[in-house]
């Protein structure tokens, strides 16, 4: 699932070729992937100009110059595609003008495409979503309060969670774990105040690494000129089980942490 870096790499681009735009066209191919009617979000869309593209979590958000916001999740496979050739996953297609179009296309149709009031987004974010770890805002106290809010929780599965901390999923938690040399299943209340000093850093560095070479494209995720990201060449642990560690070069270990596959080393991580 694209995290963070993906989702701010596709925001940045989105925002660089639509951005003053005006959506002259809409059709929607799959009415599933819509979380609002589809006659409800022709209207509120069609004729409308993208103001700006922003990012929450792992949310991208384009805000329209008559007061509603276009909410899209890619969840798995979501794609947005700049000028593509439409195929049998693309499930909306936004026309710009005769010549632009932009493409949502999404395999797994997991992904969603929801209209709201822009003024009611700020609320329902809050309520949602935890603390940008990019922002200012976000300090090393602040993660420590967010952590002792669970206590018992693994740290890898507290920082996936996206009420505690926004945006860190299943490939940068387990980076940023490897980073700080910490246990991806220790306890939020086992960790000592350096341990979390470590993550903390450790988090900001992964993030805006991976920003810098436009995420990863360990599964399928695509940028919106759908070329792949550069950050797979530079994970330590994520992918990397049973391969030698970059640190020490002892054997990776995988577990299974909520379900989802987690790999560490042993020898750097305590
Ligand atoms: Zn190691």
């Amino acid at each position: 699932m694209p995290e963070l870096p993906e989702v701010e790499t596709i925001k940045r681009q989105l925002n660089r070729e639509i951005t003053g735009k005006k959506i002259t066209g809409v059709e929607v191919l799959a009415v599933r992937t819509l979380r609002t009617s589809k006659a409800q979000f022709l209207e509120g869309v069609v004729g409308a100009k993208i103001k700006s593209v922003e990012r929450r979590a792992k949310l991208l958000i384009l805000n329209l110059n008559n007061g509603s916001s276009i909410l899209t999740h890619l969840k798995m496979t979501g794609q947005y595609v700049y000028d593509g050739e439409a195929h049998k996953h693309t499930r909306v297609i936004f026309s710009f003008g005769p010549k632009l179009k932009i493409m949502f296309n999404d395999m797994r149709r997991f992904g969603y495409l929801k209209l709201v009031k822009t003024v009611d987004l700020p609320k329902f974010l809050a309520n949602e979503y935890g603390p940008e770890p990019l922002e200012k805002s976000f300090t090393v106290q602040k993660l420590s309060e967010i952590l002792k809010r669970r206590p018992n929780m693994k740290i890898k599965q507290s920082l996936m969670e996206q009420k505690l901390i926004a945006g860190i999923g299943n490939i940068y938690a387990q980076e940023a774990c490897f980073m700080a040399r910490v246990l991806p299943t220790r306890s939020a209340k086992s960790l000592k105040p350096d341990e979390i000093q470590k993550i903390y850093d450790s988090i900001r560095k992964v993030m805006t690494e991976a920003i810098k070479y436009g995420g990863s494209s360990a599964e399928n995720y695509l940028n919106l000129y759908g070329k792949e990201g550069g950050f797979v060449p530079h994970l330590k642990v994520y992918g990397r089980g049973k391969e030698k560690c970059r640190r020490c070069g002892s054997i990776l270990k995988t577990i299974k942490l909520g379900g989802r596959g987690t790999v560490y080393c042993e020898k750097c991580q305590k």
